[in-house]
C-alpha cells in the first residue's frame, strides 16, 4: 500500500468485518503504521483489541503475514474466529492433522493465506523456510504476539525465540531486490529494559513505539503477610468466601502445588481443579471451557493458565505465591476485570525471615540456582563450541547447546549468521555472562521490592514499567498501601 493509506477503506473494511463503529486509541495509529510498512513495539495492556490491530492491515494487503505465537491455544482461537467471517487465515503446529496440514501448505504456496500462525520452532522447521523463501511468495509483516517470551528466562525458556532476528535478513535475500516488509512485536508487558532486549533481538529498524500505560483503576491490589502454611490457606479461603460465586483464579508456581491447592481446596467443599502445563490439551480445552461458563467459580493454575483466554467477569485473583518476576504479576493480575468493573487481587507472601515458613524462600532459590545452572553450563560449553557452526549440529552434540547458544547471543558472545547457523564474536568473555546473570539477579529482585513496599502499588508498578512521569505523587487511593495510609 505504500505511504499512502485509504483511510476510508480501512475503516469500512474495520467496519464490516468487525461490526465496531470506530477505533479504540491506539488500535487505528497501530493498524496505520502497518499498512506503511513501518517497525513497531506495541506494549498494551490485555483485553485492549490487540489482535485486530494486526489482522486487519493483514487481510488490507495481497500477500502473507506471518504471526508468530508461544500457544497452540492461542493460535486455535483466534484462526477459529477469523474462519467463522471466512477470512483466509491458517495455523501450522504439531497438533494439526496430517490432510489439514497439506491443505495448508497447498494455500500457502498459491498465496491464497493472509494470515499464517505458527509457533516460531515451526516457522524455523525445514518445509516451511523452504516455502517462505520462495522468490514470489510475497510477504508483508512478521508479527511477534506475546514477545515477552524473548525476554523472560527460565525453565519454559524457547532458544528459537532469540533467532528470530535474523529471520527478516534471510528471507530478503531470496526476494525480487528493493522488498521490505514490517515486525510488529506486541505484548502486554516490557518494562524499558525488556522493550531493548525486544527491539534489539529482532532488529527493529526505527520502531514506531505504542506503551500504554499498565494502571488499571479497577484493579485493586492487595499483599498480605501470613506466618504459617496454616494461615496461607486460611486467608486464601476468607478471601474466596468473600467472593461468592464471583469468577476468579488462584496462581501458584508449580504442577505439584496445583495439584496439592486443588485436593485441599476440594475436600473443604469446593468444586474445583488444577491446571498446568502437565496437562494434556484436551483436558485443559474442557477446563478453560468449564471455567468460561462459570461451571468452575475458579482453577487452581499455574502461569501455564491465561493467555489468550478472554472472560471479561473476572472479579478476583489470588496468587497464593508470588511469582518470581514483576512482568508475571503484571500478565497474571491483568486476567481480573476486563469488564472494567472493580476486581481484587491478592498476593500471599510469608514473613520476611522465612524462619516459620521457609517455602517462600526456598522457591526464590531455587529458581535462581536453575538459572545459575543455565548460566555455568553456557560458560563451560562456550569453551567447547566451534567458532562457527550449525545451531542444529551443536544442539545434538551438546546437552543444553541451544539454550546456551541463545544465552551466548543474549550476552553478544555470538551472533547469528542466519537463523540456523552462528558465529562466536571475537574471544568468549566469560565475564559478558556473568553481568547477564547479576542483570537477571537484579530483575528478580524487583519483586521483592515491590512486595515490600509501603507506598501506593500501582504508584511503584508505574516506575517499573517505565511511566515514571506518571507516577510522580501517584496515589491510586485503592491499593492496601494507599488504604492504610
Ligand atoms: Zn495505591
Amino acid at each position: 500500500m505504500g505511504d499512502r493509506v485509504d483511510w476510508q477503506q480501512v475503516r469500512s473494511t474495520f467496519q464490516k468485518l468487525w461490526g465496531y463503529d470506530d477505533f479504540r486509541p491506539p488500535q487505528g495509529e497501530i493498524v496505520r503504521s502497518l499498512l506503511t510498512q513501518k517497525d513497531a513495539l506495541i506494549v498494551l495492556p490485555t483485553g485492549g483489541g490487540k489482535s485486530i490491530c494486526f489482522q486487519l492491515p493483514a487481510l488490507l494487503q495481497e500477500g502473507l503475514t506471518l504471526v508468530v505465537s508461544p500457544l497452540v491455544a492461542l493460535m486455535e482461537n483466534q484462526v477459529q474466529e477469523l474462519r467463522s467471517r471466512h477470512l483466509p487465515a491458517a495455523t501450522l503446529h504439531g497438533e494439526i492433522p496430517r490432510r489439514e496440514r497439506i491443505r495448508t501448505l497447498r494455500a500457502l504456496e498459491n498465496q491464497s493465506l493472509r494470515l499464517l500462525y505458527l509457533s516460531p520452532e515451526t516457522l524455523l522447521s525445514p518445509p516451511i523456510w523452504d516455502r517462505l523463501r520462495q522468490p514470489h511468495l510475497r510477504i508483508n509483516g512478521l508479527i511477534l504476539d506475546e514477545a515477552h517470551c524473548l525476554v523472560q528466562w527460565g525453565d519454559t525458556f524457547r532458544p528459537a525465540y532469540r533467532r528470530l532476528g535474523a529471520v527478516r535478513p534471510a528471507l530478503l535475500q531470496h526476494k525480487p531486490p528493493g522488498t521490505q516488509f514490517a515486525i510488529a512485536a506486541f505484548t502486554a508487558t516490557a518494562d524499558p529494559h525488556a522493550q531493548k532486549i525486544i527491539r534489539t533481538t529482532l532488529q527493529l529498524q526505527q520502531p514506531e513505539l505504542f506503551l500504554i500505560s499498565p494502571y488499571r483503576p479497577n484493579l485493586n491490589l492487595k499483599i498480605k503477610r501470613i506466618c504459617t502454611p496454616r494461615g496461607r490457606r486460611q486467608q486464601m479461603l476468607k478471601f474466596i468466601q468473600a467472593h461468592k460465586k464471583q469468577s476468579g483464579l488462584v496462581y501458584v508456581r508449580s504442577r505439584k502445588d496445583s495439584e496439592n491447592l486443588a485436593q485441599w481446596l476440594q475436600s473443604v467443599g469446593y468444586q474445583t481443579a488444577a491446571y498446568h502445563a502437565g496437562l494434556g490439551g484436551d483436558e485443559r480445552r474442557e477446563l478453560e471451557q468449564h471455567w468460561l461458563e462459570n461451571k468452575l467459580q475458579f482453577v487452581v493454575c499455574t502461569c501455564a493458565f491465561g493467555m489468550g483466554i478472554n472472560k471479561p467477569d473476572v472479579r478476583w485473583v489470588t496468587h497464593f505465591q508470588a511469582p518470581i518476576l514483576l512482568s508475571e504479576y503484571i500478565q497474571e493480575i491483568g486476567r481480573g476485570g476486563r469488564d472494567r468493573a472493580s476486581a481484587d487481587a491478592l498476593t500471599l507472601i510469608s514473613e520476611p525471615t522465612g524462619l516459620l515458613n521457609p517455602e517462600d524462600k526456598q522457591r526464590n532459590q531455587f529458581f535462581s540456582e536453575q538459572q545459575q545452572k543455565q548460566y555455568r553450563l553456557a560458560q563451560t560449553l562456550s569453551q567447547k563450541l566451534p567458532k562457527q557452526g550449525e545451531i542444529n549440529t551443536v544442539s545434538q552434540q551438546f546437552r543444553g547447546g541451544a539454550i546456551a547458544l541463545a544465552l551466548l547471543h543474549s550476552a553478544h558472545q555470538v551472533q547469528w549468521l542466519d537463523p540456523f547457523s552462528y558465529r562466536q564474536i571475537g574471544k568468549i568473555n566469560p565475564q559478558k555472562i556473568k553481568q547477564l546473570s547479576q542483570t537477571q539477579t537484579q530483575i528478580q529482585k524487583q519483586m521483592q521490592q515491590y512486595l515490600n513496599t509501603k507506598t501506593c502499588r500501582w504508584q511503584f508498578l508505574l516506575n517499573a514499567f517505565g511511566f515514571s512521569s506518571e507516577a510522580v505523587n501517584f496515589k491510586c487511593g485503592h491499593c492496601d498501601n494507599c488504604k492504610n495510609n
